[in-house]
């Protein structure tokens, strides 16, 4: 038998979650986000789940390759563009169209040859400062796309850098709208926590959504607030089972560097999981983890094969007992990769894209 742990994409929850989205901003268009490979979950994987998007947003060419090879016909947006000349003919041959964001990739496009002209989407530094043109400098890149024969429509984007937390958007919305007033073209702005938050009275125009996270089922402004309130599911369950049981008297201490001592008597499981799969050592006593549906906690370090939890609020669970570390568990029980990672003092991001090679995937309900 192999270790008992497992993934499972939960097709009908990324269908949900899309929906969701969907009823947030009814007239807007939705990418599906699959860079990093579909957030971990495997781009192959969440396909059908994600089949009512109406285009596919990555950062790869492989990435748009494996789009394209699962019959996807529709939009394919490379999210930072191109990174050299050549690139450009796969855009043309794979019908990509890509973000511009410096002067060297309107050089490339300059110099590229092509009998279909590229559709692009000019990008707005409004504030974030990583990738994009400068307010200043925006109109000119516009102005200089608009005369290559190379382009053909241009849309204009720019992404927010505190759509999750209090800082918001407005400041950002300010700067994209005075840059871009009377242009033309379609707008492409908000990410999942930007989408939700500032979706439906945001006064935003926004052609094109691009919701992340959400649509993996992970709150995009946890703590603040949690899967339920946005009413999203888990689109990814890391599973596993109990392989060994240990009765543990007071004094008695877990796992290396004996860093949980028993207080009394306490019975313990150990899990097939470690930080090998991708579970976070930064994961300390206190944990949540549920055992056969119930919610107990995390005891002691993590190793990289095996965690070890405290089986009192589960007197009958035992070796082969059903462990959730995130997502779906059996009787409805809900574990949210977000209570996870904030244990771990990261993001349901992180965890999601970190699931180790060694874990098996499959695809479920
Ligand atoms: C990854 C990404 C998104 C999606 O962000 P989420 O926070 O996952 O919703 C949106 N826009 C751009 C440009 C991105 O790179």
């Amino acid at each position: 038998m192999p270790r008992p742990i497992q993934a499972t994409i939960h097709t009908t929850a990324l269908r949900d979650n899309l929906a969701r989205k969907r009823r947030a901003a009814p007239d807007a268009r939705v990418w599906g986000i699959v860079k990093a490979n579909a957030y971990g979950h495997g781009i192959e994987r969440v396909f059908e789940g994600l089949l009512g998007v109406d285009g596919f947003a990555l950062l790869d060419l492989q990435e748009a390759e494996r789009v394209r090879a699962l019959g996807w016909r529709g939009p394919i947006l490379l999210l930072e563009g191109v990174f050299e000349q050549r690139d450009l003919e796969s855009c043309s041959r794979l019908s990509l169209w890509h973000v511009v964001h410096c002067d060297e990739q309107i050089d490339m496009l300059a110099s590229h040859k092509t009998h279909q002209p590229h559709r692009v989407f000019l990008k707005l530094n409004s504030g974030m400062n990583r990738l994009g043109f400068a307010p200043a400098r925006y109109r000119a890149a516009w102005a200089r796309l608009d005369a290559l024969p190379q382009v053909d429509e241009i849309s204009l984007m720019t992404h927010f850098s505190d759509a999750d937390g209090p800082r918001g958007i407005a400041h950002q919305l300010e700067v994209f709208t005075a840059t871009t007033r009377d242009l033309p073209g379609e707008r492409s702005l908000g990410n999942s926590a930007a989408a939700l938050r500032f979706g439906a009275d945001s006064g935003v125009r926004a052609d094109w959504l691009r919701p992340g996270i959400a649509v993996y089922g992970s709150s995009p402004d946890f703590p603040l607030h949690d899967l339920a309130h946005w009413q999203l599911r888990p689109a990814m369950t890391l599973a596993s089972r109990i392989i060994a049981v240990q009765q543990l008297a007071p004094g008695d201490t877990v796992g290396y560097g004996s860093s949980f001592v028993a207080d009394a008597p306490l019975r313990i499981g150990v899990v097939a999981c470690g930080y090998a799969d991708g579970y976070p050592r930064h994961c300390g006593t206190g944990t949540p983890v549920l055992i056969d549906g119930v919610r107990t906690r995390l005891v002691g370090r993590v190793s990289m094969d095996m965690l070890t939890v405290d089986l009192t609020p589960v007197p009958q669970a035992g070796s082969g007992s059903d462990v959730t570390l995130w997502g779906h568990g059996p009787r409805a029980a809900v574990l949210a990769i977000d209570e996870i990672a904030l244990a771990a003092g990261t993001v349901g991001y992180e965890l999601m894209c970190a699931v180790a090679p060694r874990v098996p995937f499959v695809v479920g309900e």
